[in-house]
């Protein structure tokens, strides 16, 4: 078939900086009216001209220009060879998850982001795969988990809530010995800071909605993939599932990457000023930071990323400070989710990890004085001021 389409050639801009290459993207700007901000292609159909030609788009569900900028800006930034973009980081894990057969084994963080865990737990378990949650910090015990019939690591690092590092490189070789699959959750630190496919991760996943988009203002997650083989299992799911990104969300989600270096640089410095004010607070019995240099992960950290992001747990003195600080903060906003320009405040205990089985919770130390913030990009001061208060 004849293909038409202008927009399936696309330069990667091999040679910008990381900072160039989120404002410009994949295309960067409409190849055919050269549109500066690149078009909402708001459509779920394609009209074809004659029999046996194509502009190389059928229907939203499969392929969306708008999606692909997206998709493309997301592969040119992991350094991977494909990438796509879908209605949240679920469907993207959901999809992920979809190469398991029945029988495989996989090996997680043991204090995985809760919905990763109910996407195992509730789901793929039922279809006859196997989940063991190990610290992934501790590598003897990530060697102890291998099964003939591991099939995949599912690495988060730093982890959700507690701030644990796994070193990339080193489950890579677990995972390579073992003809195994290694996925990063790398929502937390953003390709800005680190790139899991240099350091040995066949795929990577993101939720979009934290600091990829960074606005609190669109669900959307992405995967990227470092084979042609890998490319077409995802597509073939999205296809499948019909979970692709509608195009105005995907315009958002570009939108926001366009100031993805300037957002994560202001973001790292915030925290490791919000960390270092937490540490020195009387009500404060400990601070979950990767920026500190006696976190037990720091070494591993820098020899892995360039930065720490913003993302800080602390455990207060007890259960009744833990709830007046969440009611009388007034800057800072009371909500789930992270990575937004607003800072928020989070229960881990009852919101983002409910779903983890209360052994687990205690084991990890998720209890009732446990708080997450994530530090926005507002004036640190102002973050500091409205805690000293709300902490009174
Ligand atoms: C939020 C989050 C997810 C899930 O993403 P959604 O966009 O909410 O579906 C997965 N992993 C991590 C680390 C997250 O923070």
């Amino acid at each position: 078939m004849k293909n038409e389409c202008y927009y399936d050639d696309y330069d990667l801009k091999e040679n910008l900086g990381f900072d160039s290459k989120v404002v410009h993207g994949g295309l960067g700007c409409d190849p055919i009216t050269g549109a500066v901000s690149f078009p909402i292609f708001q459509t779920a159909t394609f009209r074809h001209r004659k029999f046996g030609v194509s502009t190389g788009y059928d229907y939203s569900r499969l392929q969306n220009p708008t999606r692909q900028e997206l998709e493309r800006t997301m592969a040119i930034l992991e350094e991977g060879v494909e990438a796509f973009a879908f209605t949240s980081g679920q469907a993207a894990n959901m999809c992920l998850f979809g190469i398991l057969k029945p029988g495989d084994h996989v090996i997680l963080s043991d204090d995985i982001y809760g919905g990763t865990f109910r996407i195992c737990d509730e789901i793929f378990s039922q279809l006859g795969c196997d989940f063991t949650y190990v610290e992934m910090s501790d590598l003897d015990s990530v060697k102890a988990a291998v099964r003939p019939s591991t099939r995949m690591f599912f690495v988060e690092t730093p982890t959700n809530p507690m701030m644990k590092v796994a070193d990339i490189r080193k489950i890579s070789d677990i995972a390579k010995a073992n003809d195994a699959l290694l996925v990063v959750d790398n929502t937390f630190l953003t390709p800005y800071f680190q790139k899991p496919m240099n350091l040995g991760a066949d795929i990577v996943v993101h939720s979009g909605t934290k600091y990829l988009c960074g606005h609190n203002d669109v669900i959307a997650g992405i995967a990227v993939v470092k084979t042609k083989e890998m490319a077409e299992h995802f597509r073939g799911q999205m296809k499948s599932r019909g979970n692709g990104l509608g195009p105005f969300d995907s315009w958002l989600v570009l939108r926001g990457i366009k100031t993805l270096s300037l957002r994560m640089k202001r973001h790292n410095e915030n925290a490791k000023k919000v960390a270092e004010w937490l540490r020195g607070h009387d009500k404060i019995k400990k601070v979950y930071y990767v920026g500190f240099e006696d976190h037990p992960g720091y070494d591993v950290n820098l020899s892995q990323s360039t930065g720490f992001g913003g993302m800080i747990s602390f455990e207060v003195d007890s259960e009744q400070t833990a709830h007046n600080l969440l009611s009388n903060v007034n800057m800072i906003l009371f909500a789930e989710s992270l990575g937004g320009t607003e800072s928020l405040i989070t229960y881990p205990l009852t919101q983002t990890h409910e779903s983890i089985p209360e052994e687990i919770r205690q084991k990890l130390g998720i209890n009732e004085r446990f708080i997450r913030i994530s530090v926005g990009i507002e004036d640190p001061d102002d973050i500091i001021a409205d805690l000293e208060q709300a902490l009174r």
